[in-house]
């Protein structure tokens, strides 16, 4: 055997407008696994775990799978969540000393009730730990927030490159090769962190047209420097009242700082010029009636409000009424109601019954009306593909498809689940070319899987903890100026 390396995680991405606390119950149902469960779920998944695992195993390294825990994003993580999260990774990680490196995966925008620069604190325990000479390296996903506690507490960090995420488990490669080549001492890794005074709006974030392709585009030129181990570039998360909220850029050198720095300054004075580019065209769902008449179907509209993947709770009926109220459309959306699931299966295939579904607590965003059994069952199914998350494995509790009077068809689901897969339709036969319009609830993730059957996607601005506008928050933590909030 050779060197020993230990693997692990704790990934949340916490929206701080939520009310709700994430707990330990939303880790049990999400993605928490130590030993050879975390290798075999991983092992071959689209996931920066399945690069680890992978480049670890070809070069003959020890792994030690010690921890990894996921939830969907939510909001902030309970205090006694984290304390429980940290007591069983440092509890694993013990035992499992001495080790010789270690490759971390935090997500980067995880808020804790405890410690609001979560990932920050998380990774200087695990640096005070194993001590400044075993090489910590990680992954990041773009939507992080970066904190110096992250970067001073690690010897590199890289993003994917994708949003949609499809390249996690390249960058999971490009981590563990870091790591490698530190440990047989041919790299010496130096980081440098530049927090722009830019939040670039959701909205803006699809890494497969401009703005932010022609940025990924220089941040790739810029790599190919002599020196230049990787550039992050980090799209932020704006839905964290916290200081280290906005975009930033991490570069990574060969032990050259001034490279590191040079070349960060390029991307910031880049990033700062085309400000303007990377503010949302913020659409309502009256406005894009006209263009869904003539696209092509089935159209994907993206639910930015609600946004699952960012922390929002999956539940808004804000779509669906609009498209019953215009009538033209066979639409399908999905709506996170274990109360309505419960009713649903009280009845048998083919009943009618009134229902009330959606957000409870906002009378725009919930929906009451007839509507017609078509199934209850088990909703779980696998997605195999490079999807947004990596996953392979997903779990929507019970769950209950009804069609409204107005033809439209509503999945019900016990647990929140992020349109990340069509697989999430086709397990349970719906067939989405059978629709005028799917919603999905997110703004770029739902992209990588929808995209094989929609021609056309439209970002809709709807309420919710997601909204797209991000200027409509109240922050007190933030770091200031920053733009679109102040001018620059
Ligand atoms: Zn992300």
């Amino acid at each position: 055997m050779g060197l020993k390396v230990a693997v692990l995680g704790i990934t949340h991405e916490s929206n701080t407008f939520v009310k709700e606390h994430t707990t330990l119950c939303q880790f049990r149902e999400g993605h928490w696994m130590k030993g050879e469960t975390l290798l075999n779920e991983y092992r071959s998944a689209f996931h920066e775990l399945g690069g680890m695992i992978e480049v670890l195993e070809e070069e003959g390294m020890e792994i030690v799978p010690v921890m990894y825990a996921e939830a969907t994003p939510g909001g902030m993580v309970s205090k006694v969540t984290y304390e429980t999260l940290l007591q069983e990774l440092f509890t694993a990680l013990d035992s499992a000393l001495p080790v010789d490196g270690c490759l971390v995966v935090p997500h980067g925008a995880g808020v804790s009730e405890l410690f609001r620069d979560m990932d920050g604190h998380w990774l200087s325990l695990v640096r005070e730990k194993l001590g400044d000479r075993i090489p910590v390296i990680g992954t990041l996903d773009p939507h992080g927030n970066v904190s110096n506690q992250m970067v001073t507490s690690t010897n590199a960090l890289v993003a994917y490159k994708t949003n949609p995420h499809i390249d996690q488990r390249e960058t999971g490669r490009l981590a563990a090769k870091l790591l490698v080549n530190t440990l047989k001492k041919k790299i010496k890794p130096l980081q440098h962190l530049i927090q722009l005074p830019l939040a670039i709006s959701i909205e803006q974030q699809f890494t497969g047209k401009a703005p932010c392709k022609n940025l990924y585009a220089l941040a790739d030129a810029l790599s190919q420097q002599q020196g230049v181990l990787s550039i992050s570039i980090m799209l932020g998360f704006p839905y964290a009242d916290v200081e280290e909220m906005g975009s930033s850029v991490i570069v990574v050198t060969d032990d050259e700082e001034q490279l590191a720095i040079s070349t960060g300054k390029m991307l910031e004075a880049y990033m700062m010029a085309h400000k303007q580019e990377f503010v949302g065209l913020k659409q309502d769902i009256q406005d894009l009636f006209p263009t869904i008449e003539k696209s092509e179907k089935p159209v994907l509209l993206l639910d930015m409000g609600d946004n699952v993947g960012g922390g929002a709770p999956a539940n808004s009926a804000y779509l669906l009424k609009a498209l019953e109220g215009y009538g033209r459309f066979r639409s399908f959306i999905c709506l996170y109601d274990p109360a309505a699931v419960q009713l649903a299966i009280s009845h048998t295939a083919g009943d009618i019954f009134d229902m009330v579904t959606g957000n409870p607590e906002d009378i725009t965003m919930s929906y009451t009306g007839r509507v017609k059994l078509l199934y209850t069952g088990d909703g779980k199914f696998k997605e195999t593909a490079p999807r947004h998350g990596g996953q392979v494995n997903f779990d929507m509790g019970k769950i209950a498809l009804v069609v409204t009077s107005g033809g439209n068809t509503i999945m019900l689901t016990s647990l929140r689940v992020p349109p990340f897969s069509l697989k999430q339709l086709t397990a349970f036969n719906v067939i989405p070319e059978d629709f005028d319009v799917l919603v999905a609830k997110g703004v770029n993730a739902p992209i990588a899987a929808y995209t094989t059957v929609c021609k056309t996607l439209l970002q809709v601005n709807t309420p919710g903890v997601t909204c797209a506008d991000m200027t409509r928050f109240n922050y007190n933590n933030r770091r200031k100026p920053i733009f679109p909030f102040e001018e620059i």
